[in-house]
């Protein structure tokens, strides 16, 4: 699961400019001591994207039920900055159309190891069964609405350029994730089981917003290699269009807490997806402007 250790410090972490003030925070707060961390415990600090581990592991099954989107107003980008020093708005300011980041009905909802859902057994109110191949079953074959219509939207455009893309694992609620997360914790301690799985309440896999994709095929499925799969290449690409991002990218675990899930989609909207993808933003930390969450507090 060290996928990012092959590419060493480099980079994308970085570069960043000074505008984004936030996320040079994050990278110093998190990059450093963090990745070793993360990487030394399961791979050899050269093990390259292809012999990860844990990954593989963090997308157990799931039954359900519902959601909608949310329009929560959100403060304004461009007010006008007097002298006061005021913080540097996050690129998803500038969207005409604002939507609550702590809301689980709202598209930008952002969970992750500082952001537990609210309530923590939230159950999405319109759980679907979208109409798009699946190895998934029960729960785990279910989305919120609006996510099942994306994604069967997204699913058929791959379709029609050769991609046999399938759902692996949709909705899983909170029962099931107690049950997976104490699996891992039985199996292999709390501190691994936490680079694994979500804690009970901190599962995108919970909101109705998000799924892992496999090819028709099954190759390299929730595993490192499944980067280099048809499915996971195409989504990279094109699936901003349909309201998807890939929520956890490569190297930037320091931010969302997840090595590299290229099987892992979340749907925000076409308009913030298709702006994260247009400005090279690569994490929702950064693009809806908070803070990196590289473990549990
Ligand atoms: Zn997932």
């Amino acid at each position: 699961m060290c996928h990012d250790c092959s590419a060493g410090t480099a980079a994308p972490l970085g570069a960043p400019a000074a505008s984004r003030r936030s996320f040079a925070r994050f990278l110093a707060a998190g990059a450093g001591l963090t990745v070793l961390a993360a990487c030394t415990p399961e791979a050899p600090a050269q093990v390259p994207p292809s012999s990860a581990s844990a990954s593989a592991t963090s997308h157990p099954p799931v039954t359900p039920t519902p959601t909608p989107e949310s329009t929560t107003a959100a403060p304004a980008p461009e007010a006008a900055a007097p002298a006061a020093p005021s913080p540097t708005p996050s690129p998803s300011a500038a969207l005409p159309r604002q939507f609550s980041l702590t809301d689980p009905d709202s598209p930008w909802l952002i969970v992750n190891k500082h952001r537990p859902l609210v309530p923590a057994d939230y159950v999405p109110a319109d759980l679907v069964r979208p109409s798009i191949a699946m190895t998934a079953s029960g729960e785990a074959s279910l989305l919120n609405s609006t996510t099942a219509a994306a994604a069967e939207a997204m699913f058929a455009a791959a379709a029609r350029d050769g991609v046999a893309m399938v759902l692996a694992s949709g909705y899983r609620s909170y029962a099931t994730q107690v049950a997976t997360y104490n699996g891992y914790v039985a199996a292999r301690g709390q501190a691994d089981a936490d680079t694994a799985s979500a804690r009970p309440g901190h599962s995108e896999h919970q909101t109705g917003w998000a799924f892992d994709i496999a090819d028709g095929n099954g190759a390299c499925g929730f595993q490192p290699c499944f980067a280099d799969q048809p499915s996971a290449v195409w989504a990279k690409a094109n699936a901003h269009r349909f309201g998807f991002v890939v929520r956890y990218p490569w190297m930037f675990h320091p931010v969302t807490g997840y090595y590299y899930e290229p099987w892992h989609l979340r749907y925000i909207g076409v308009e913030a997806a298709t702006d994260m993808a247009n400005r090279g933003v690569n994490t929702v930390e950064e693009y809806f402007g908070v803070e990196a969450a590289p473990g549990y507090p």
